[in-house]
């Protein structure tokens, strides 16, 4: 598909500004359209493991910045319910190879491609209406455009999804627990410092961890069956205050972050099953499509995922075929990085007392030095599944192509 192609990518986190870079790369006219009003900082810490991911993100050419931005995490301590340590997790487990911020990862990726896309933030796509020739789409505040193929990199609750698929609760599999993070003050005699601790009761875990010099809390807890609004953050935090109001250890003290931090995130550990990821000239990427939960890898799928969407519209002879492609590649590598994640609420926040052992035995038995190399394997193993075709995509941005001034 030589053509140049106006393409409109909804979502500027980590799928989208990563295919904005290969597509305006290739020479096509990108724009990316995202809610928020400016671009969005915040989030934990997300890793990258083995040869498939190094090899991306060296293409991108974003490979040796996020080294610069590693957090260099140490060991995590695990403590029993009263704050004791039971023992300490190696770097390994939960850092990976590489390991950055999200708010990181996000603007290295979007400022890669500022040079070769235009970033529209406070809007969104509301309507999509496809024709023979394109895609008539109506924003909620820009004017009306037509794109010849629309990409919905927007995350679990995807808009795009949404109008070109159907209602969210088709494709949307709660696990039962959800997640939260924020920026917050961890109190000063744990020691953290490039560490974290991680603390359980029945149901909850709270992490506290301290990244480049700046303290971050991670919570995660049992909730079957809460309902919420995903954009109503004012009722999110209620929800963390009311389900750790009576919980002991340092919690009290961070607790009232979750209340005030402007970084808060928080949504529901749960994953997105489509059988299909393409509708006519409308296609999915990232979380949109796949959402695999935390431990299902997300961030590498995203930027593997931009990788080959792009590398097949380069060399399909038509959209179509290249959806169809990009779908078959894909697939067997997300069930594999789904079927990881979707016990990550389970082992992070185990239900009962006798559950929280459990667990805590697993990890003593996986801190053991021959089941750590064999569990370092597997994971690695997950991340390497698939076969990435070299496509010859241009590895440079072209300055004279595809430059457009800031909206
Ligand atoms: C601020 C933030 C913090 C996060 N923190 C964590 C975390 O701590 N732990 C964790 O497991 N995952 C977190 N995530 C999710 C994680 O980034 C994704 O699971 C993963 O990186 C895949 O990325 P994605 O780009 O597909 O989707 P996402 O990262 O979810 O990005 C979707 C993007 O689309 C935007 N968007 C949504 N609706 C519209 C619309 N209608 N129009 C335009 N834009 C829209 C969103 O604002 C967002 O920027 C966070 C996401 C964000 C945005």
């Amino acid at each position: 598909m030589n053509a140049t192609k106006k393409i409109l990518i909804s979502g500027a986190s980590i799928a989208g500004p990563a295919l904005a870079l290969w597509l305006g790369r290739c020479g096509h006219d990108v724009t990316v359209v995202e809610r928020a009003a400016a671009f969005r900082e915040g989030g934990g810490a997300v890793d990258y493991r083995g040869r498939v991911h190094r090899t991306v993100l060296e293409r991108m050419g974003v490979l040796e910045t996020l080294r610069g931005l590693d957090t260099g995490m140490g060991e995590q301590a695990l403590l029993d319910e009263s704050g004791r340590e039971l023992l300490r997790l190696p770097a390994s487990f939960m850092s990976g190879e590489l390991e950055v911020t999200r708010g990181d990862l996000a603007r290295t990726l979007y400022e890669a491609s500022l040079p070769v896309a235009r970033y529209v933030f406070g809007d969104s796509v509301r309507t999509l209406t496809e024709h023979a020739d394109g895609v008539v789409v109506e924003f909620e505040h820009g004017p009306t455009q037509e794109f010849d193929l629309v990409v919905g990199a927007d995350g679990i609750h995807s808009t795009t999804r949404r109008l070109a698929f159907g209602p969210e609760e088709r494709f949307r599999r709660d696990t039962g627990w959800c997640v939260a993070t924020f920026s917050t003050t961890a109190p000063a005699h744990l020691g953290l410092r490039n560490s974290g601790v991680m603390w359980n009761d029945p149901g909850r875990m709270v992490g506290l961890s301290n990244l480049l010099g700046e303290d971050g809390a991670m919570l995660v807890f049992h909730a079957p069956g809460l309902e919420f609004d995903h954009r109503d953050t004012a009722r999110q935090r209620a929800i963390v205050r009311e389900h750790y109001a009576d919980a002991g250890w340092e919690v009290p003290s961070v607790l009232p972050s979750a209340a005030t931090a402007s970084d808060f995130y928080f949504d529901s550990i749960s994953q997105i099953v489509m059988d299909r990821w393409s509708r006519g000239r409308v296609v999915l990427l990232g979380d949109a499509a796949w959402a695999p939960a935390p431990g299902g890898m997300g961030n590498g799928l995203a930027v593997v995922g931009a990788y080959v969407l792009a590398g097949e519209l380069a060399t399909a002879p038509d959209h179509a075929t290249a959806f169809a492609r990009y779908e078959e590649r894909m697939r067997p590598y997300v069930a594999k990085c789904q079927k990881q994640g979707a016990g990550a609420g389970r082992f992070l926040a185990p239900v009962t007392g006798k559950q929280v052992k459990q667990r805590n035995r697993a990890y003593r038995m996986l801190c053991h030095r021959t089941m750590r190399a064999l569990f370092e394997r597997m994971t690695v193993k997950a991340a390497e599944a698939i076969e990435l075709p070299a496509y010859g995509l241009p590895t440079l941005n072209r300055p004279t192509v595809g430059v457009f001034p800031q909206s």
